[in-house]
């Protein structure tokens, strides 16, 4: 937490791009906006904090520009591969990027949208999000970042009174326009475009601009770049498994240079340590099953690679790819072990702990959620039988990195299982209740408390 307030420190720098990157686009003319959800502890961090709720809804949900930074909307130009097929045919359809802005930390981020109308990329869609899919991404980011999960925050949900009609909702249904904060919007898919559309020059320009902005290194080195993004993405990996959470559309279109996790569509939180387990619906043959997240995000890396293949030879691409297991490994080790609240000892016994624990978990079929509550700190209760004896003698001979005196500790496991995110969406569907979402926000900001360092 910032011991002074943060100012507010607009930045233009994605027009350094050039035009070529994105369209300007304009925000649609909703008949209402009704402001649902504003994330004052997000805005804090990029000194938007002080607006009123009247300026805030004129900027978040009418897209009046902020100060000194972007002039207007830019709908961002991408491509990539859903389950595997190369798509042309991707871009900004109901989003754009409206200011962006240094945080706290001096990391430039994006403001960036979604439900806020069509661009020269919806195709056949509406260009906008409906208010169950905006509570849903609220869920997931809340607890993500509870988590220690590097994703996207969403700062604000906004409702705009039009009826939307979707195949996996009871419709018409409720939409809205939500802000996301991220650390840019630059996707393995926008690498993709350039090379696609043979653009060397516009290849060169964003790994440049990439290394510069996102990465605070000078230079253009395809190579580095790569090297960057297998860190952080194998980083981003692990701390998806750590969390038990299933992204769910795992494409390269989605997968942000940075390795912060965004774009929260069919998620799920596993219940169970279940390799199988499947968040999307339409995803039938389990490609971004829970277990197969690491290899899906290593497979879309590699569509990076071959990318970046257009301006340096492949062998160096090659070598750092091959990178991105020797990576995962100790950050999964590492974020499991934050998870257990207990502090490292060494790479072996480390690995052996996280193995076992892993294996220990799906066999027993103990809830992700209820284990690591009450493994934290290093004290597995006795009623944690066969097959968790290796575990607890394991975990015995570990220092707590916390103790458990936060009040979280003497509740119940804070987690964020299917029914429960139906239960928190159906009050505000039946009677416009949203105390039980705000209730869970603050509840999984008690638990995030508990947990950080
Ligand atoms: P996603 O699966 O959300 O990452 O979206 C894949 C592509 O479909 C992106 O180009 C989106 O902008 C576009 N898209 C998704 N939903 C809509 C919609 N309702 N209207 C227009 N474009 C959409
Ligand atoms: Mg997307």
């Amino acid at each position: 937490m910032p011991t002074r307030p943060q100012v507010y420190r607009p930045e233009a720098t994605l027009l350094d791009l050039g035009d070529g990157f994105f369209d300007p686009v304009a925000p649609a003319d909703f008949p209402e906006t009704r402001l649902r959800f504003r994330n004052d502890r997000a805005a804090a961090q990029i000194g938007v904090d002080t607006l009123t709720d009247d300026e805030w809804t004129r900027h978040f949900g009418r897209f009046a520009p902020l100060p000194d930074t972007l002039p207007q909307p830019l709908a961002l130009r991408y491509h990539g591969h859903q389950f595997r097929n190369y798509n042309p045919d991707l871009g900004d359809g109901r989003g754009f990027t409206f200011a962006q802005m240094r945080d706290e930390s001096g990391r430039l981020m994006d403001l960036g949208t979604k439900g806020s109308g069509q661009t020269p990329w919806s195709r056949a869609g509406d260009g906008r999000l409906t208010l169950k899919g905006g509570v849903r991404e609220i869920l997931a980011t809340e607890m993500l970042e509870a988590l220690n999960v590097p994703s996207s925050r969403t700062l604000s949900l906004i409702e705009t009174g039009e009826h939307l009609h979707r195949g996996d909702e009871p419709s018409p249904t409720r939409s809205a326009v939500l802000v996301r904060l991220n650390h840019s919007h630059v996707r393995i898919g926008s690498f993709q475009r350039l090379a696609y559309e043979r653009d060397e020059a516009g290849l060169r320009k964003l790994v440049g601009y990439t290394l510069r902005n996102l990465y605070d290194e000078d230079g253009d080195d395809p190579v580095r770049l790569l090297d960057l993004v297998v860190g952080r993405t194998a980083r981003l990996a692990a701390r998806y498994m750590a969390a038990g959470f299933v992204h769910g559309v795992l494409n390269s279109d989605n997968i942000n240079v940075t390795g912060e996790s965004f774009d929260y569509g069919p998620w799920r939180f596993a219940p169970t340590w279940d390799p199988a387990f499947t968040a999307a619906y339409f995803d039938h043959q389990g490609l971004y099953a829970f277990g197969r997240q690491p290899e899906a995000i290593h497979w879309d890396v590699m569509q990076l690679a071959v990318a970046l293949r257009q301006i340096v030879e492949s062998e160096p691409l090659v070598a750092a790819l091959d990178q991105f297991g020797p990576r995962y490994q100790p950050e999964v080790t590492q974020a499991i072990l934050w998870r257990l609240g207990v502090r490292s000892r060494d790479p072996d016994t480390d690995r052996d702990l996280v193995q076992a624990t892993e294996r220990a978990l799906r066999t027993s079929g103990v809830g992700i959620d209820r284990f690591f509550f009450d493994a934290f700190g290093g004290e597995l209760p006795d009623t944690y039988a066969d097959p968790w004896t290796e575990v607890r003698t394991a975990l015995a001979s570990y220092e707590p990195r916390k103790d458990r005196s936060h009040a979280y500790w003497s509740g119940e496991p804070c987690s964020m299982l299917i029914d429960e995110v139906e239960a928190i969406w159906s009050p505000i569907a039946d009677d416009d209740d949203w105390t039980p979402l705000h209730a869970k926000v603050a509840a999984i900001r008690n638990m995030g408390d508990a947990l950080a360092e």
